[in-house]
């Protein structure tokens, strides 16, 4: 019989193989913990969820949120919906009651964008808003593939009635959170086998394919890294990884050629877990310093609806089990169940979790000027 080989020695044989697998550059060539090595434990690890909207104060939540060493920034959208002055009420209410917990990006009205003075007016409610501790401003998908101008086009993000507030969010140091275009999916034929078709299926006044009239995502891409351009001091961070959720590579020319650029990966997890594992491991070790963690998780109650206490309950448990399962994507070992299939969970050092789970937002964001650390 042969002998067993020392656990010791197995690990620093998958450390080895590790090390030659990675592609990343040499100096952030780093082998994940070897299977069995301890990853820093759930709670260890302060997590800030770039991306939420939860318009509710809910003590289960927060309690949720203490326990898992969670933070958030809860997010105001839509701008054309007509419930700016409601949730920006409540964002605020919560901030005010929570400010550790619930740091708040702002937005600004869109449904007056075609009157005269409409920027200036803008500007000044989204200054209210800093005063008031607002942290960013979120732009949405509404502006893109929803929205028209007077001409009946489609109004694009880097159409330039947007210039004079991408201008003053420069010059105010807030970043301008992103949400445009849509996963490259929504302009496929619809696919079972997609993350997204529970989304587009039910969703579908959000699935392009087969209505050539909208922009493609190509030009809706393009307008995003134009406004990148045409305003290099403005701190633009992509919501969903960009909506280059499919392409890595893609996003990985952005941050080269925009260091003005940064992503946060909420609700793209789960495409993360689609790639080649080594391939996002070392897209995380090369942009370690532009990737934030976020979730985008929704609580909306002022849109109607009674929430009960069973429902309450039941969001916290699916946020909680949310940041969980992600966790253990991005600081487990060896092979995970993610949403149900079997992945290579990334293994990331301790260093690079800490930037990508809060250093970068707190320094992105500049949280800690608003929110006790
Ligand atoms: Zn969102």
């Amino acid at each position: 019989m042969h002998p067993s080989p020392h656990p010791l020695r197995l690990a620093l044989g998958l450390f080895a193989l590790a090390l030659t697998a990675a592609h990343g550059p040499a100096q952030t060539r780093v082998a994940p913990p070897a299977p069995g090595e301890s990853a820093p434990a759930f709670a260890e690890i302060l997590k800030i969820d770039v991306h939420s909207h939860i318009f509710e104060d809910i003590p289960e939540l927060n309690a949720m949120f203490r326990r898992s060493n969670v933070r958030t920034i809860n997010v105001c959208n839509r701008g054309a919906d007509g419930h700016l002055e409601t949730m920006h009420r409540i964002a605020l209410e919560l901030y005010r009651a929570h400010p550790d917990l619930f740091p708040f990006t702002s937005t600004f009205d869109l449904t007056r964008r075609d009157q005269p003075g409409y920027a200036g007016e803008a500007i000044a409610w989204l200054d209210r808003t800093f005063k008031n501790g607002a942290v960013a401003v979120k732009i949405w998908k509404e502006v893109g593939i929803d929205l028209r101008r007077p001409d009946g086009a489609f109004l694009l993000p880097d159409d330039p009635i947007f210039d004079p507030i991408y201008a003053h969010l420069a010059r105010r140091g807030k970043p301008l959170h992103a949400h445009l275009a849509e996963p490259i999916d929504a302009w496929l034929p619809l696919n079972p086998k997609s993350v997204h078709y529970g989304y587009y299926s039910s969703n579908p006044e959000w699935h392009l394919y087969g209505k050539p009239s909208y922009p493609s995502h190509a030009t809706i891409i393009a307008a995003r890294d134009h406004i990148l351009e045409k305003h290099p001091q403005l701190v633009l961070v992509g919501a969903h990884l960009g909506s280059l959720e499919h392409d890595l590579d893609g996003i990985a020319q952005r941050l080269d050629r925009h260091p003005n650029f940064h992503i946060e990966c909420a609700a793209r997890t789960r495409n993360l877990t689609r790639h080649p594992s080594e391939k996002v491991r070392a897209f995380f070790l090369k942009y370690q310093d532009r990737i934030m963690y976020g979730v985008d998780m929704s609580w909306k109650p002022y849109l109607g609806g009674q929430p009960t206490a069973a429902l309450r309950q039941a969001y916290v448990r699916r946020l909680e089990e949310r940041y969980r399962s992600d966790y253990a994507f991005y600081a487990g070992t060896g092979e995970i169940k993610y949403d149900g299939r079997a992945v290579q969970a990334l293994g990331l050092p301790r260093r690079v979790l800490e930037k990508f789970y809060s250093g970068n937002t707190r320094r992105v964001f500049k949280l800690d000027a608003v929110a006790p650390p």
